[in-house]
């Protein structure tokens, strides 16, 4: 086990670690745009209404702007206006507004909106001038932020030919306290955002990581052999899944267990009567010279048959389970085939009064799988049907033909019986390994419960479709299809 210093880092310290981490992220974009960019956004998103004002004033002469118009212009932007005709040299105000009590241009002389006029008409209609608070001839450096503005003067002709000169003052708020402000904001913000994403990560990750210790615990309980134990259906939805998922495969554990106990008493039980009989009588047969009679030594061979049975049934399920023995497909004619193995139970027909029938198409159907799997199957599934079926001791093994849902032809082979049937509940569980109904294991009552787990492994290697259906009073029938080689 590693120990707790070189472990890597559990789910609450990633999630704190990766919560932590993304706020981080987002603090740092809305740094950037709030606080480094603020001033960039403001300053464009004000030159842009700063000339959208420009525009509406001069299109305004032309179409006759009213006073109120201009007023509201005026107040909607924050900036002052001042409008002058221009006639041979002389102003005359057409119209002035007042937004703003810092105005710097309605403080300016004639001189100076004269000279501001000469400056746009020498640049082409148009001129930006940063103004301190002080006046146009400011020379001690730059003003302050607080009194700075922009006049900004737009020269144009109106359609009855007078020329105007527009002046607005735009001032622009000084954003270096909001900043600042901002900034001793972002801080405390900042320590207060990274710690509630920590504990929220950390909460949020307890929330997984605490069932799944949990279920981590009881597995570990498990590994040294308390299989009783159940994991916790607890937390989120995945959690939850999980621990189902994990109870059912513990109790599937749990039921395979018990039937493998009950294997073992039944398989020992099982070994140790034809052991005992043929011991006992092969010593009667030594001993006493009246008792080496056919028939004993028909209860002998016979005892030795099943035993070797029974190991053969053992063997075969564990090596198609493990994959050693894998279908050798050929293609083969599965009529005959049925034939062929229902021709050797004429004995059991005419010395035991049993009544197999077959019925079954004339033609050959050939299918794809492996011949000696197939066989066994219908061995396993006939040796039930014969030693469950009813006193009338009727088996019947059909042959039907038909189309699946894709369309492609199947072969159906059941076989049933006339038998007490299989009581609906125990219908699923005798597929499985060593499952009998008759838990009272009488040897009666042969077998070893392994014939239809074998049916079952070697069916599903082939992808066979297979079932049962039974009823008290009808019997069971136990069937499977194969698909049909076309010729
Ligand atoms: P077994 O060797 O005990 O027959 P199987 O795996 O072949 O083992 O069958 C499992 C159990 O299913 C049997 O013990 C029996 O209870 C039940 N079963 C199987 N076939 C039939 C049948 N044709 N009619 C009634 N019960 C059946």
């Amino acid at each position: 086990m590693k120990s707790r210093r070189g472990r890597e880092p559990g789910l609450r310290k990633r999630a704190v670690l990766y919560f932590t981490a993304f706020v981080l992220f987002i603090l740092c974009v809305i740094y950037l745009f709030q606080v480094v960019l603020l001033d960039v956004f403001y300053r464009s998103v004000r030159n842009r209404e700063i000339r959208k004002v420009m525009e509406t004033v001069k299109s305004g002469a032309d179409t006759g702007l009213s006073i109120e118009a201009l007023d509201e212009l005026s107040s909607q932007y924050r900036l002052c206006i001042l409008l002058l005709s221009v006639d041979n040299g002389n102003f005359t105000k057409v119209y002035a507004c007042h937004s703003n009590p810092d105005c710097v241009l309605h403080n300016l002389s004639d001189d100076e909106l004269k000279r501001l006029y000469s400056e746009a008409a020498e640049s082409g209609d148009y001129k930006e001038t940063v103004i301190g608070g002080k006046g146009l001839n400011d020379d001690e450096g730059d003003p302050p932020d607080r009194f700075r503005s922009v006049i900004r003067t737009g020269l144009f002709t109106s359609g009855d030919g007078t020329s105007y000169v527009v002046y607005l003052d735009a001032r622009l708020t000084p954003l270096n306290s909001g900043v600042m402000t901002l900034k001793s904001q972002f801080s405390c913000l900042t320590l207060a955002i990274l710690l509630t994403a920590a504990i929220a990560g950390y909460v949020f990750a307890s929330k997984i990581s605490a069932p799944l210790s949990r279920i981590n615990d009881t597995a570990k309980r498990m590994a040294s052999g308390d299989l009783s134990l159940q994991f916790p259906v607890e937390g989120y939805r995945e959690t939850r899944e999980l621990a189902g998922t994990l109870n059912y495969a513990v109790s599937e554990i749990r039921r395979s267990d018990k039937l493998q106990r009950e294997l073992i008493a039944n398989v020992s039980h099982d070994l140790r009567t034809p052991l005992t009989m043929i011991s006992g009588y092969a010593e009667i047969m030594k001993d006493i010279p009246g008792e080496n009679t056919p028939e004993n030594l028909q209860v002998i061979i016979d005892e030795a048959k099943h035993l070797s049975e029974l190991v053969n049934d053992m063997l075969d399920l564990s090596r198609i389970e493990a994959g050693v023995k894998k279908p050798e497909i050929t293609v083969f004619d599965i009529t005959s085939t049925v034939n062929e193995v229902l021709a050797r139970y004429s004995a059991l027909m005419t010395h035991d009064g049993y009544d197999i029938s077959f019925v079954g198409t004339p033609d050959t159907i050939n299918v794809r799988a492996d011949r000696t799997m197939i066989i066994q199957v219908l061995y396993n599934l006939i040796n039930n049907a014969v030693n469950y079926t009813g006193e009338d001791k009727k088996v019947i093994v059909t042959e039907s033909l038909h189309k699946d849902e894709e369309g492609r032809e199947k072969v159906r082979i059941t076989v049933k019986d006339t038998g007490e049937g299989i009581d609906p509940g125990h219908l699923h569980e005798i597929w499985d390994r060593y499952y009998k109904v008759d838990k009272d294991h009488k040897r009666a009552a042969k077998g070893t419960g392994i014939g239809l787990s074998i049916v079952k492994s070697i069916l599903e290697a082939h992808s066979a479709v297979f079932g049962v259906e039974s009823s008290r009073t009808n019997g069971s029938s136990f069937w499977f299809e194969l698909g049909v080689e076309k010729a």
